[in-house]
């Protein structure tokens, strides 16, 4: 048996149900496929604040820096929307982020069939879409100094400041262009460079790397016009390598294709251990009501089999749960629709573990028949 020591962080909301159903399926799947996990809880964001007065301490960035991976859920919420600046939940997410060295966040947006009259958009418009946002997790506006809050003459004044250098260009768009070379072959750079200089050192450092990459068709498209694009035309993205703010919310835009912000992973990947979590928030309107969409958290257990372990058929068992569940009509409250079920998050977890199950024996029967 191949043990795993892994870092469970629910935080608030409705992060502690889907992160239930995504460490309950965690273990099935590793049952199925040759893993044991030795798991260690901590409570971080708003939860963090209430226990121990911040969202986060060194006890936990060390457990996570020595565990094999972090499953995390989302932190935040009203009831912690008005404390000091320095202890906001989410200075949570930035802490692990820079403390883990995270620098590559990625964003499979990944259009069920099941689920193409879901979106908000034409069927035709989303069906089939399969793009991959990469989004730099460790630089620009999000971390960039100065960053104050100041009073003056006639009120306050706030600065943030968006910084990016060379080589975190260099890293981040390196991936991209790896990435891109098992896909379609297509990078599309987005950026603000018409205004910012922080673009135009972006794309021109972009363009550099691309030069190692043949084959790769790389184009670059301003922030404003890819947010209209991701809606008029979406098929026509592969990879999406952005910095990340614009990164963030192009990729809550983008999870509308698929019908519900419930159902986007993410994966966060630096020199270190790895970090998988839901893109999705702590959703106060529906949190503790047994009604949150549980699959972008499952998901992204896929996608630590795959990326922190190298399961590709563990991932790929969980997968394809995801869409069996789907085709047999099963839906949470987000995606409900004429002719399907709706379940709660933890009957839609059951959901997805027993097909998985039935799936392995199917499998190991067909073998022992052979
Ligand atoms: P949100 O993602 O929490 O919710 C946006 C909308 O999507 C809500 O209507 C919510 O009910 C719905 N939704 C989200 N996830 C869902 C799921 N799994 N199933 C069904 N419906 C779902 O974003 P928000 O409302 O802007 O933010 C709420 C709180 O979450 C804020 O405190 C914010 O700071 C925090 N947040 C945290 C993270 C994170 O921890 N990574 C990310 C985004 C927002």
């Amino acid at each position: 048996m191949n043990t795993k020591k892994i870092v469970v962080l629910p935080g608030d909301g409705i992060g502690v149900e889907v992160t239930r159903e995504a460490v309950s399926t965690m273990k099935a799947a590793g049952e199925e496929h040759g893993f044991t996990f030795e798991t260690e809880e901590y409570q971080i964001g708003g939860a963090g604040i209430d226990s121990y007065g911040k969202p986060i301490n060194e006890e936990i960035l060390t457990a996570c820096k020595n565990a094999d991976a972090v499953l995390l859920g989302a932190v935040g919420g009203p009831k912690w929307d008005n404390v000091p600046d320095e202890i906001r939940p989410e200075s949570a997410l930035l802490s692990l982020r820079k403390e883990l060295g995270l620098f590559t966040n990625l964003r499979p947006v990944k259009v069920y069939e099941a689920l193409s009259d879901a979106s908000s958009l034409k069927k035709e418009i989303v069906s089939g879409i399969d793009i991959l946002v990469v989004r730099e997790l460790t630089g620009g506006i999000y971390f960039g100094k100065p960053r104050k809050t100041e009073k003056t003459s006639d009120g306050e004044r706030a600065v943030d400041t968006m910084t990016y250098s060379t080589s975190e260009v260099e890293r981040i768009a390196k991936v991209a262009f790896e990435a891109a070379q098992n896909r379609s072959k297509k990078v599309t750079s987005v950026d603000k460079a018409n205004i910012l200089a922080v673009s135009r050192l972006w794309r021109k450092t972009v363009e550099r790397v691309a030069q190692d990459f043949s084959g790769i068709n790389l184009e670059h498209m301003l922030v404003d016009n890819c947010a209209m694009q991701l809606v008029r035309y979406p098929k026509q993205f592969d990879v999406i390598l952005t910095g990340n703010m614009f990164g963030d919310i192009l990729s809550d835009e983008a999870a509308m294709l698929t019908g519900s912000i419930g159902m986007l992973p993410s994966a966060s990947l630096g020199d270190g251990t790895a970090m998988y979590e839901p893109v999705h928030g702590t959703a106060p309107d529906i949190a503790g009501q047994g009604k949150a969409n549980p699959l972008a958290a499952i998901a992204s257990v896929a996608m630590m089999f795959r990326f922190s372990f190298g399961a590709e058929e563990a991932a790929g068992a969980i997968e394809q749960s995801i869409e069996d569940t789907l085709n047999a009509g099963y839906r949470t409250l987000d995606l409900a629709a004429k002719g399907t079920q709706t379940v709660s998050t933890s009957e839609m977890g059951d959901q997805i573990r027993k097909r998985m199950k039935e799936s392995n024996k199917e499998t190991s029967r067909r073998m022992t028949d052979v």
